[in-house]
């Protein structure tokens, strides 16, 4: 019977998997995640992730009954060791769109191809090729709603889900344990994230089944809410891929066809949008893609960018943000936009120092969503918020959490002030901040930004580049 492994990657699921479906068909397969420390370079996993990636492989061996092969190090040595030692004829997986994980494959599949391996690629990550979803002319689109209506909805429908694999998994007795991998931290920051997720497929499946059962009614509109249950949560399931972006847009099309299911299903149009982007522009990871913004001048502030990652800016919804970011490992999508726009546009800090804190500290830290979001927010990305249209954190936190209760559940400090000055409590009269025992610059911190003065000085920035260099077409 020929033997087959099957690299598990980023789709640590059984069922809609298509190359686990493959391998099983092959013959009997090795079921192997290598954890790659080697290759990945300056893209290492964040905190966060590695919490999550570690029960989530718990998750998975307890699926394959104890069958997961684990690794750590080089994963083209690794791969080619097992191929060696137990006379592999074949090998699967789902592609990633990585730029780093993308190089390995090329080198793993010329080494492996060497060898007489017959190598299988599937797309399980996206729900349309980017290979596939290119303009009239050929090249990648730069614009959300041509590429979304267009390339995504005009093209072919995406495959239906399959069926859970079913195989003959064979065990390596080399196989590392889980923990060997070191992926928990060793201080207990994590100690809220249990009551949080429920990492794995089993978890995912759930999470799905509760965001259509009471979340997705109302979805166009209170996903914009930080503290309504509107939003999936999704998120850091389809990063890991415990299900697939197949199983999420049918499960949500078999219900009522209306604004909410349509608005819902365009959102994971902007996760495919993303991954085009770095698919097409792999640079964006670490350059503008506007290169326009290369000479925009930054602010070099150490430590404004620390009270801004410990959510002790003075600005409530920022606060509550980084402090909800940093107690659940996620950040309500409202509130991300509003405390990266405070980074980049109030506090003139590189939205490459926001990415790398939002990457560390993220369950569902994302390489392709991470970083056009950082890009977008900025102004530099693709069909970017132009750079002028400044959130103001006051005005949003009105209008998006406007009973305050996001706020006093994240910055509890300031649950006693009445709502009119919950966004803005440097405007509190001092018989109230008394009465409501905050203390301005004791309890909660002065504001390191004025909002109106930042605002200009931000303009003036973006005036200095405006007229130099070449834009992003
Ligand atoms: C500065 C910034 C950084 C971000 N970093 C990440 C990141 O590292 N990882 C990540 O998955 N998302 C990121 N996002 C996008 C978005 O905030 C999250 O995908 C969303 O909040 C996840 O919550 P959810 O699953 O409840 O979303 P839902 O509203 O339920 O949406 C369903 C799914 O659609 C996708 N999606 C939704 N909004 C977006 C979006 N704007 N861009 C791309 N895909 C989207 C996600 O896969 C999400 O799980 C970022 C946004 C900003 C503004």
């Amino acid at each position: 019977m020929k033997k087959t492994i099957h690299w598990f990657r980023q789709d640590l699921r059984l069922f809609d998997n298509q190359a686990l479906v493959n391998a099983c068909e092959y013959g009997q397969v090795l079921p192997v995640y290598i954890h790659d420390p080697v290759n990945c370079g300056d893209q290492k996993l964040g905190a966060a992730s590695e919490w999550w990636l570690h029960h989530s492989l718990e998750s998975l061996n307890a699926a394959l009954e104890g069958s997961l092969n684990i690794y750590t190090g080089d994963s083209a040595s690794i791969l080619q060791q097992l191929v060696w030692k137990y006379e592999i004829s074949n090998i699967t997986w789902n592609c990633c769109y990585e730029p780093w994980r993308m190089e390995l494959d090329r080198v793993v599949s010329e080494q492996l191809e060497q060898d007489g391996v017959e190598i299988s690629e599937s797309n399980g990550a996206l729900l349309w090729d980017p290979e596939e979803v290119l303009k009239r002319d050929g090249t990648p689109y730069k614009v959300f709603t041509p590429f979304y209506k267009r390339g995504c909805l005009g093209a072919m429908p995406p495959h239906k889900p399959l069926q859970k694999a079913k195989g003959l998994f064979l065990k390596d007795p080399k196989s590392v344990e889980l923990d060997a991998l070191n992926l928990l931290p060793t201080l207990g920051w994590d100690a809220e994230f249990y009551t949080h997720w429920k990492p794995g497929e089993a978890g995912a499946i759930q999470r799905l089944e509760t965001f259509i059962s009471s979340g997705l009614k109302g979805y166009k509109d209170g996903r914009n809410f930080p503290d309504r249950e509107n939003v999936s949560r999704l998120s850091p399931h389809l990063h890991f891929g415990e299900i697939s972006p197949h199983q999420v847009w049918y499960a949500v099309k078999r219900e009522t066809a209306d604004e909410d299911v349509g608005h819902f299903c365009s959102e994971l149009g902007w996760r495919e949008f993303s991954n085009n982007l770095l698919f097409h522009f792999p640079h964006i990871t670490d350059h503008n893609l506007n290169p326009k913004f290369d000479a925009f001048p930054w602010e070099p502030d150490g430590k404004k960018l620390k009270a801004w990652k410990a959510g002790q800016t003075g600005i409530p919804i920022v606060d509550a943000g980084m402090r909800e970011l940093w107690e659940t490992g996620y950040m309500h999508n409202r509130v991300r936009m509003v405390t990266a726009s405070f980074l980049v546009k109030n506090l003139l800090i590189h939205w490459k120092e926001g990415e790398r804190w939002f990457r560390d500290t993220l369950v569902d830290a994302d390489l392709a969503n991470n970083t056009a979001s950082w890009q977008w927010v900025a102004g530099c990305g693709a069909d970017a918020a132009p750079y002028f249209r400044i959130f103001n954190p006051v005005t949003q936190g009105q209008k998006f959490d406007p009973d305050g209760a996001y706020i006093r559940r994240f910055v509890p400090e300031l649950s006693e002030l009445p709502k009119k000055y919950m966004f803005c409590p440097w405007d509190a009269p001092s018989d109230i901040l008394k009465a409501t025992g905050v203390e301005l610059g004791s309890t909660y911190p002065h504001p390191i930004a004025d909002l109106k003065k930042s605002r200009a000085d931000a303009l003036v920035a973006y005036a200095s580049i405006k007229e130099s260099g070449t834009s992003n077409g």
